[in-house]
C-alpha cells in the first residue's frame, strides 16, 4: 500500500469543504446517487472544460503531424428505444446477479468466489473478490465448521460461476451464517427504463442511455454532411450517463448516474491500429498532464472474456487505470479506450435501414469507417483528481489538497491582514481585478492562518496577502500552497504572476 490517507479521510473533506454530498442527504439519501456542492462543481467543470480545450478546440496533433479533426456534440439522454436493441444494451447490456434470500443483499455473480474443503464435500463459503474482510470471514468459517486448516492446502477457492447450480444449496453467502440462501445467478438489466408520454404502457417504453456514444453513432452523418469533415475525424460528447449498478460503491466511483467524456474515432480499417495505439499513448499522457502521477496509472488489456460485444476482434480494448485508495495496491479502471470495429454503424445501418457510411472522394471508395473510442469517466476522472490531490501534512489544516493550478476549483484567494487600515480597500480592489479572468476568493475573517488553512483545503494554489508594508511600498505576500512559502512582490504585478503561474 503507497496511500497515506483513508478514504473515510477524504469522503469526509469532500463533505465538509463541499466538494460532493450525498444526493437527498436529509432523507437519509439514495444509493448510487450524489450531488456536486460549490467547490466539486468548480472542480468537474474545470476537468470538462480541459478534456474538451484539449479534444476539440485544441486537439493533438497527429502521427503525421497535422492536429486532428474533432467536433462536439450534444445528443438527447432519451433516444428511440430501437437504438438500444441495435447498439446490443437490450438483452445484452446484463449482468447475472446473485440475490441471498435471506439477508437480501445483491452480488454481481462474477464478483463472488467461493472456498471450500479441497475434497468438495461439505459446505462452500461465498465472499466477495478482492475484498479482504470478506474474504478473511469465509475463512475462519470454513476452519471452524468445516475443521478444514485454512493456512494448509487443503482447502480450493473457485468462482461461483463455476458451481454447478445444484451445488448452491451447499454454500453460505458472503453475509450470512446458513447454507442455500443464495439463488443462481439470473440476468439483471442495468438500464433504467422510463415512459414517453401519457399514455404509459409497454409501447411508449424509453430508456436513459447507458453511455453517450450512442448518440454519437447517431448523429454521423449528420456531421458528415453538415461539417465538411473527411475520415479520419472525431466526434466527441461530454454528458450524463445512467446505469442501475447492482452495487454501488467507493464513493462516485460506481455510481447510478454519472457523467462521461467520450470520443468516436471514425478511421478507415487498414489505419485501426495504427490509431489504437496513438490513442492509447495519448489519453495515458493526458491523464499525466492534469496531474496524474505515473506511479498511479498503469495500462491493461482486458483478458478476451472481458471484451464487451463490440470490441473489434484481435484488437481489444485498454483500460487507463488509476491506483486509487480502495483497490490500492491494485488499480481501478478510469477509462477505456476500444477499438469498436465498424459494429456500431453497421448495427444502425442494419436496423434503421439508413445508410450510415462515408464517401471518400479522393480514393473513389465508399466504405464503413471503423471506430476507436476513448471513453473515460468524468466522475470518476473526478475522484481521481481528488484522491490524487489529498496530502496529508503537519500544518495547521493537517492536510491540502494538491490540485494542478488548471483543475484547481479556487485559484487564487485575496486577503487584507487585517480587516482595517486601508488594507480591505486594496485587497478588494486587486479582488475586482482578478475575478474577471480567473475564480478567485476575497476572504477578510478570522486569523491569517485560519484563512490559509481554507484555501489549503480546497486546494488553492496561492494566496495574496495585502499587508501594513503595502500601505508603504506598493508590494504584497504571495504565498504558495504546496510549500508554505511566500515570496513579495509588486501589487502590480499581481494579475500577471498569476496568469503566468496558471499558464502550462
Ligand atoms: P466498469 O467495468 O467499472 O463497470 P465499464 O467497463 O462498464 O466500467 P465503460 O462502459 O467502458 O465502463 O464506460 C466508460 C467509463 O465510464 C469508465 O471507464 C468509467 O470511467 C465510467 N463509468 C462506467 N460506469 C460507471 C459508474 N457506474 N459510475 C461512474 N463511472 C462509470
Amino acid at each position: 500500500m503507497t496511500t497515506n490517507y483513508s478514504m473515510e479521510d477524504l469522503v469526509s473533506l469532500c463533505k465538509r469543504r463541499g466538494f460532493i454530498f450525498p444526493a437527498s442527504e436529509i432523507y437519509g439519501g439514495i444509493n448510487g446517487f450524489w450531488d456536486y456542492g460549490p467547490l466539486g462543481t468548480e472542480l468537474k467543470n474545470n476537468l470538462r472544460d480541459a478534456w474538451w480545450h484539449d479534444m476539440v478546440h485544441c486537439p493533438p496533433m497527429g502521427p503525421d503531424g497535422e492536429p486532428l479533426s474533432i467536433v462536439g456534440i450534444d445528443s438527447s439522454i432519451i433516444q428511440n428505444p430501437k437504438v438500444w436493441e441495435a447498439s446490443g444494451h437490450v438483452g445484452g447490456f446484463n449482468d447475472p446477479m446473485v440475490d441471498c434470500r435471506e439477508t437480501k443483499s445483491r452480488y454481481r455473480a462474477d464478483h463472488l468466489e467461493v472456498i471450500a474443503n479441497a475434497n468438495g464435500e461439505g459446505r462452500m463459503y461465498a465472499f466477495i473478490e478482492g475484498n479482504e474482510e470478506s474474504e478473511e470471514r469465509a475463512r475462519k468459517l470454513l476452519a471452524k465448521y468445516e475443521k478444514v486448516d485454512a493456512l494448509g492446502d487443503e482447502y480450493t477457492t473457485s468462482l461461483l460461476t463455476d458451481i454447478p447450480t445444484d451445488a448452491f444449496e451447499r454454500i453460505v453467502g458472503p453475509d450470512t451464517k446458513e447454507a442455500g440462501t443464495l439463488t443462481e445467478p439470473r440476468q439483471f438489466s442495468l438500464m433504467f427504463d422510463t415512459t414517453v408520454g401519457a399514455t404509459g404502457g409497454e409501447d411508449n417504453k424509453a430508456y436513459l442511455r447507458p453511455e453517450t456514444a450512442q448518440g454519437i453513432f447517431l448523429n454521423f452523418m449528420n456531421v458528415v454532411d453538415t461539417m465538411r469533415v473527411k475520415v479520419p475525424f472525431g466526434i466527441a460528447q461530454i454528458g450524463k450517463a445512467f446505469r442501475n449498478e447492482v452495487t454501488p460503491r467507493n464513493f462516485i466511483f460506481r455510481s447510478r448516474e454519472f457523467e462521461q467524456m467520450e470520443i468516436e474515432w471514425f478511421c478507415h480499417e487498414d489505419e485501426a491500429q495504427q490509431w489504437y495505439e496513438f490513442w492509447c499513448d495519448y489519453r495515458k499522457d493526458w491523464w499525466q498532464k492534469i496531474g496524474l502521477t505515473t506511479e498511479n496509472l498503469q495500462m491493461r488489456q482486458h483478458d478476451s472474456d472481458e471484451l464487451a460485444h463490440y470490441a473489434k476482434e484481435g484488437c481489444g480494448t485498454f483500460d487507463i487505470e488509476y491506483k486509487f485508495p480502495f483497490t490500492d495496491p491494485g488499480y481501478g479502471e478510469l477509462e477505456g479506450v476500444a477499438h469498436r470495429g465498424n459494429y456500431d454503424l453497421s448495427r444502425h445501418t442494419e436496423f434503421s435501414g439508413k445508410k450510415i457510411n462515408y464517401f471518400d472522394q479522393q480514393k473513389n471508395e465508399r466504405y464503413t469507417p471503423h471506430v476507436i473510442e476513448p471513453s473515460a469517466g468524468l466522475s470518476r476522472g473526478t475522484l481521481a483528481l481528488l484522491c490524487e490531490a489529498y496530502t496529508p501534512d503537519d500544518r495547521p489544516s493537517k492536510v491540502f489538497m494538491k490540485f494542478n493550478p488548471r483543475i484547481a476549483p479556487i485559484k487564487a484567494a485575496i486577503f487584507p491582514l487585517v480587516n482595517k487600515n486601508g488594507m480591505p480597500e486594496i485587497a478588494t480592489k486587486l479582488h475586482e481585478e482578478m475575478r474577471k479572468k480567473h475564480v478567485v476568493q476575497y476572504d477578510a475573517k478570522q486569523s491569517i492562518g485560519k484563512r490559509y488553512a481554507r484555501m489549503d483545503e480546497a486546494g488553492t494554489p496561492y494566496c495574496f496577502v495585502i499587508d501594513g508594508d503595502t500601505l508603504e511600498d506598493n508590494t504584497i505576500t504571495v504565498r504558495d500552497r504546496d510549500t508554505a512559502s511566500q515570496e513579495r512582490i509588486n501589487i502590480d504585478q499581481a494579475v500577471a504572476y498569476l496568469d503566468d503561474k496558471l499558464i502550462q
